[in-house]
């Protein structure tokens, strides 16, 4: 049944999307779930139908462009990349014939058209390189029909002439993918420009790369800043490329903004990411995926568990990249780190009573430095129940112990323990706070011995309780006052 309503959805969008553009879905990597990754979505415009492997091939290589950055692939395997190859009728983009700004403003000089399945051109806003769709909405309305799940849309368009556009969508010409990188970083991360290109009556906003601010105390970044870096940092000492500062030139104004290395993704394409701009990228896929993947087994219920064995309690923590182990586990029993213990299955032992175990999984990376909202940080706590093994489970090594006086040990939420000198018949009651007999096991056939006594159904709830157990052979009572917690 799930199979063939998975199916349905599927036959209809195909049928009522054929006579628009026919389209074909691949995976060109995939580390996680959907839903447990940033799902890249490259889509194809300008290719005709014979030209599938070549918009694959293209799609790998902006994929590839990606993992050149160092803080991508430092995260590689939180981002899954597929790839849509929509059909269109002609090769290229409209006005791939132009050349410059002013040509695009020439009404004497012919603009060469195709037509294509998004609409890509050259020269929007008479900008010659501005190369965008007819419509970024329509681009990702389609996408999430294919893919509902993805996060990033990039636009390929089957041209050699460098050209592209950011936004909602990111375009950029088949041979130029350092472009939509850049353009991820705004439009996913919402990095700002660090060009320092003087562009009057630009409306420019202090953001997680960029500010006004050029004092060393103040700047939202400076926890970056070694104490040996000036502030401002000088631009022409060579000393200063690799570290981070504060540099003069921003947001499209060379004074008066500052960024906070020499070079950056977010100024060049032939840079990485800055540690600022890296660091936000991390907490920005963070902000969608847990460090911590699965649990096992569901917290929601009570664990149980016998004394002495293991328990069996395990998580499984988000691999940030091949041979990559940053994201770390710490194993709490009732409020105390146990040391030593870090792997994914809890190794410890638990004695006889209640436990709250918590799994706490972190990324430990030195590529954040600040993560005010605890994104790298994540928990599974299990309340955990453990029993002395049963006089029913104990094989002949586990004979109980001879005891000398009927007695009642431990009470908790689970049982109790009993001293039984004698083998025969007892009978365990229990009464309430008040006085009233809450309840009544009536008699066992006990063994001699040390012995543990499991309530039936769910156990006791907290309280305080009296347990009075009476031998059947002399009527011989004992009575325990206890506080259940
Ligand atoms: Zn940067």
């Amino acid at each position: 049944m799930k199979g063939i309503r998975a199916l349905f959805p599927a036959l209809l969008l195909v049928g009522a999307l054929s006579s628009a553009v026919a389209q074909q879905t691949f995976v060109l990597s995939e580390h996680y779930p959907r839903s447990q990754a940033v799902n890249v979505v490259f889509v194809a415009d300008g290719y005709t139908e014979p030209m599938f492997e070549n918009f694959r091939t293209d799609a790998a290589a902006f994929r590839d462009a990606f993992l050149a950055d160092s803080t991508l692939s430092a995260y590689a395997n939180f981002f899954n990349y597929y790839g849509i190859f929509t059909v269109s009728a002609e090769a290229g983009a409209t006005a791939e014939n132009i050349t410059n700004d002013a040509q695009c403003a020439d009404p004497s000089i012919v603009k060469t058209t195709s037509n294509t399945a998004w609409g890509s051109s050259y020269c929007r806003s008479n900008i010659q390189r501005l190369l965008y769709v007819n419509s970024a909405s329509a681009v990702q309305n389609y996408v999430r029909g294919v893919i509902p799940e993805a996060d990033v849309f990039i636009v390929i368009v089957n041209s050699t002439r460098y050209g592209g556009g950011g936004g909602a969508v990111a375009v950029a010409n088949r041979t130029s993918p350092q472009i939509v990188v850049h353009e991820t970083g705004h439009s996913f991360v919402g990095l700002a420009d660090e060009y320092d290109t003087d562009y009057p009556g630009y409306n420019t906003v202090i953001s997680v790369n960029i500010t006004s601010n050029s004092t060393r105390e103040t700047v939202h970044w400076n926890y970056w800043i070694e104490e040996s870096t000036p502030v401002p940092t000088p631009k022409d000492n060579s000393a200063y490329r690799n570290v981070i500062g504060v540099f003069e030139g921003a947001g499209y104004h060379s004074t008066g903004w500052y960024r906070p290395k020499f070079n950056c993704r977010m100024r060049s394409n032939s840079a990485h990411f800055c540690s600022v701009c890296g660091e936000a990228w991390i907490l920005k896929l963070y902000g969608k995926v847990s460090p911590l993947v699965s649990f096992s087994p569901d917290p929601a219920g009570v664990v149980e568990a016998t004394e002495g064995e293991s328990v069996p309690l395990s998580v499984a923590v988000r691999v940030p990249a091949e041979n990559s182990r940053t994201v770390r586990v710490q194993w709490e029993v009732d409020g105390s780190i146990l040391p030593g213990v870090s792997g994914e299955t809890f190794s410890g032992f638990l004695s006889a009573g209640d436990h709250a175990v918590r799994a706490i999984v972190q990324d430990t990376t030195p590529l954040v430095r600040r993560d005010a909202n605890g994104l790298l940080r994540d928990e599974a706590v299990w309340t955990v129940v453990v029993g002395q093994g049963s006089a029913i489970d104990a094989g002949p090594a586990a004979r109980p112990a001879p005891v000398a006086e009927l007695g009642v040990g431990e009470v908790t939420r689970r049982g109790l323990r009993l001293a039984v000198p004698r083998s025969g018949l007892h009978r365990v009651e229990l009464f309430g706070a008040d006085g009233k007999r809450i309840g009544d096991l009536g008699w066992h056939d006990f063994s001699a011995g040390e012995q543990f006594l499991q309530w039936p159904g769910n156990g006791l709830s907290a309280g305080n309780v009296l347990v009075r157990v009476t031998r059947a052979a002399d009527r011989a009572t004992v009575e325990k006052r206890a506080v259940v917690e």
